[in-house]
């Protein structure tokens, strides 16, 4: 590892001014389960490193509305929150299915964005559920829709000076049966080869009604960063999610990826992979609407 200056500031505005200073040659540090990797591996090389852990109010996790999610809240947290267990399960499952245990009571959800890996497991539930990014920077706060915020692989909207301080995840019906799926070559510890997420809101109405009000699709590992599969989305919205409509919805979803093919997978299987998982948690979320008709 090359030598670096290791600071740990109390405040965001003094981190973020630590690594203004250092122009670019500065990294945060949450958990470190990739940062740490990427600098023993000589692949990172930053002057300074900068950690998040002594500033106060970057592992909240509060409801009030929406979700307030800290950047730095831990995978392992996730798991563990009554909120976030009842309200948006679907973040929870995705945590537990994500790394080993060690792994987990390190790494945080901020990290996992902030890395923008096209394969990270947080990006496509995050996105299906319409999250906003709050950063904060030198030249003070803004706020980016999640879709916005990947612009390619390992690559964000973040300037070298701004640091991830929380998500904003509105809360609707949509939260409570939103999903995601991964395939993996083993059950545990694997990067995804494809991930799928789909979050569906219904129209209210009577009791079993099955009409899609609004759908948000997110496809994970077979682009440079998660993607909206929004041609699908469109098939859904103000449709009766039935068998041909999602058998369509997920066909199109699949036209909609762009794969590559390399060491985990095939371009073609990863396709036929995302036409599957979206058809697959469809079909889940219709018959989960038809048992106990909210
Ligand atoms: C054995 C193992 C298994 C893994 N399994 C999975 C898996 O199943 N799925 C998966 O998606 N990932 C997996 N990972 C990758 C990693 O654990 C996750 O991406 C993790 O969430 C990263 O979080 P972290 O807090 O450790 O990030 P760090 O390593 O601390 O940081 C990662 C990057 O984000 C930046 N950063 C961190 N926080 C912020 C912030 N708040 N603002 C601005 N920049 C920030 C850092 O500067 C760095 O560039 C695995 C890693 C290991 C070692």
């Amino acid at each position: 590892m090359k030598p670096f200056t290791f600071f740990s500031p109390r405040t965001l505005a003094e981190a973020s001014r630590i690594l203004a200073d250092h122009n670019g040659n500065g990294r945060a540090l949450a958990g470190g389960t990739d940062l740490l990797i990427r600098m023993k591996r000589g692949q990172w090389t930053p002057r300074a490193v900068v950690s998040l852990n002594r500033i106060a109010g970057l592992n909240e996790i509060a409801l009030n509305g929406e979700l307030k999610l800290g950047a730095r809240v831990t995978l392992n947290q996730l798991i563990r929150s009554p909120i976030i267990r009842e309200y948006f399960p679907v973040l929870a499952a995705t945590a537990r299915n994500m790394a080993g245990v060690q792994v987990r009571t390190l790494a945080t959800v901020g990290g996992n964005l902030c890395n923008a890996s096209p394969s990270a497991d947080m990006s496509p539930p995050l996105m299906a559920l319409n999250a906003r990014a709050v950063i904060v920077g030198a030249a003070g706060e803004r706020v980016v829709s999640l879709d916005e915020f990947f612009v390619g692989p390992g690559k964000s909207v973040l300037q070298s000076d701004e640091i991830l301080r929380e998500l904003i995840v509105p809360y609707n019906s949509r939260a409570a049966r939103a999903s995601y799926k991964k395939l993996e070559h083993r059950a545990a510890m694997d990067i995804a080869m494809v991930g799928v997420s789909v979050a569906v809101e219904f129209q209210k109405a009577e009791f079993g009604n099955r009409n899609c009000a609004d759908a948000r699709i997110v496809l994970g590992a077979v682009a440079p960063t998660p993607l909206r599969a929004k041609r699908a989305e469109e098939i859904l919205r103000g449709n009766i999610l039935n068998k041909e409509n999602i058998a369509h919805a997920a066909r199109v979803a699949a036209e909609e990826a762009r794969p590559i093919d390399d060491v985990r997978s095939s371009a073609w299987y990863r396709r036929e992979m995302v036409e599957a998982l979206t058809r697959r948690q469809l079909m889940e979320i219709r018959d989960l609407r038809l048992e106990i008709g909210d």
